[in-house]
């Protein structure tokens, strides 16, 4: 930048040729370089073709003056910041409110004083420069202040976008920071540092009154006190985190999906309203378990019960019971009363034998057409020959007439009993097997009867 005083471009307008001849020599020794014009006219159009740094301007000129070019050059957008240091001599009248009025910047006078003219020369161009500097300055802050703009509007944008997202999320959103124990470094609660709205309604609170407060553990061990120490452990081991609960929600039993992931000294954690589905699911879940004519458990259930049932008493060493239950010349009471009525029959039994099953563990199920099976658990030979022979009574006081039957005038049944104490080495198909045996035997020996499996 300094050494940009040395090539300084300058132009002199004088229509006297010596005093052109003396300023050109003396600005020629100090490097700069000189432009020359004799008139106003060329004065103004060399400095439209080029800008000089600076103009030394004669006041009186034939034609235009040098108080006219000034206005000219002044008045002009691209030419008004050209200094201009006008010219006159000391014999002349020079009016100086006039040149600084048109917008001349200095004035020296003839004779010229070698220095005085350098001196002054170098002021103004070292002003003009500072001035350029001053510009250059104030268009690197203006486009500063541009590019600041569009980064805090995209920055404004992002955010308004996320927390719109978050806000308008049907799931419950929040992010949370955990609080530390000073002396321990354990956690001993979590900050909320986001919480949308959807999480506020979940936790039955105000957006207010949770976001930014520490009120996490209290409102997680309302809904179940486990869900804390999950949390901690999200963050402590880093290893998401995934379950469905359920709680009570104003008095209504609603169902939550939960995904709990690491976030910096924290967690994220979405929640989903599930609960629809979960109404549906169980529904469907019922309607698979339950058989359509009669209303207790299917095949499926009993299948499921009897493997349960067995991997817990051979875990508990308890003898578990089965009775296989079939109503006697069934194919006969539907072809002389109908099929309705033969409906009808089936429900009423299956009814009467429920009826006999006290403990929560027994369960009736309708094993196939008009046989039925009983599985219970914890009971032993005796105590399921008592249960077996209870249901052929239970099902004889229904009293259901069966003028086609060869056994009774009743409805009757024939039921076959196996007990066992479950071991690895069995499998609960040994139990039916033997509960099937036992059946068939009962059939074989007269019907209306039930027997107990033994060996031979
Ligand atoms: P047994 O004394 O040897 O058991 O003779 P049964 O006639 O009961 O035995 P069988 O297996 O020959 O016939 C079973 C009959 O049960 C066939 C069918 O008429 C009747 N049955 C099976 N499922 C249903 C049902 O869902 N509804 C009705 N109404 N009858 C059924
Ligand atoms: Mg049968
Ligand atoms: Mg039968």
């Amino acid at each position: 930048m300094e050494s940009e005083i040395i090539t300084n471009n300058i132009l002199i307008v004088d229509d006297q040729i010596p005093n052109l001849r003396v300023l050109t020599s003396m600005l020629k020794e100090k490097n700069y370089q000189v432009r020359k014009a004799t008139d106003g006219e060329t004065a103004i159009e060399a400095v439209e073709i080029e800008p000089p740094d600076l103009i030394i301007l004669d006041i009186k000129m034939p034609g235009m003056d040098g108080y006219e070019v000034c206005k000219s050059l002044k008045s002009n957008d691209a030419t008004k910041h050209i200094p201009i240091i006008f010219i006159s001599a000391l014999s002349e009248v020079f009016d100086k409110v006039k040149a600084f009025e048109v917008g001349g910047n200095d004035y020296i006078t003839k004779p010229f004083q070698e220095e005085e003219v350098l001196a002054r020369i170098k002021s103004q161009l070292t002003i003009k420069q500072q001035q350029n500097l001053l510009e250059k300055e104030k268009e690197k802050l203006k486009q500063e202040i541009g590019k600041r703009k569009e980064i805090e509007a995209s920055l404004y944008q992002s955010r308004a976008l996320i927390s719109s997202i978050v806000n308008n999320s049907l799931d419950g959103i929040a992010a949370l920071e955990a609080v530390r124990n000073h002396r321990t470094g354990n956690i001993d609660d979590f900050r909320c540092l986001i919480v949308n709205p959807i999480m506020a309604q979940i936790f039955n609170q105000q957006l207010e009154d949770v976001s930014g407060k520490l009120v996490f553990k209290r409102l997680i061990n309302k809904v179940e006190p486990n869900l804390f120490g999950d949390f901690v452990g999200v963050v402590e081991t880093g290893i998401s985190w995934e379950k469905d609960f359920s709680y009570d929600y104003k008095g209504e039993k609603r169902w939550y999906s939960c995904i709990a992931v690491k976030l910096a000294d924290g967690f994220s954690v979405t929640v989903r309203d599930i609960t629809e589905r979960k109404k549906q699911e169980l529904e469907l879940n019922n309607f698979a378990s339950i058989d359509g004519l009669t209303g207790i458990s299917n095949r499926r259930i009993f299948d499921r019960t009897l493997a349960k049932e067995w991997q817990t008493c051979q875990r508990e060493k308890q003898p578990l019971a089965l009775i296989i239950m079939d109503l006697d010349c069934f194919k006969k009471y539907n072809d002389y009363y109908g099929h309705q009525k033969g409906d009808n029959c089936l429900i009423r039994v299956a009814q009467a034998t429920s009826k006999v099953l006290k403990r929560p563990r027994d369960i009736v199920a309708r094993y196939g057409g008009e046989e039925f099976a009983i599985i219970l658990p914890n009971t032993d030979r005796e105590g399921a020959i008592a249960t077996a022979d209870m249901i052929q009574q239970e099902i004889k006081e229904l009293g259901i007439p069966h003028d086609r039957s060869e056994v009774s005038p009743l409805v009757s049944v024939s039921l076959g009993i196996s007990c066992v104490i479950p071991t690895s080495e069995s499998s609960p198909k040994t139990l039916v097997d033997m509960a099937d045996r036992a059946m068939y035997t009962a059939k074989q020996q007269g019907r209306n009867q039930a027997i107990a499996y033994t060996s031979d």
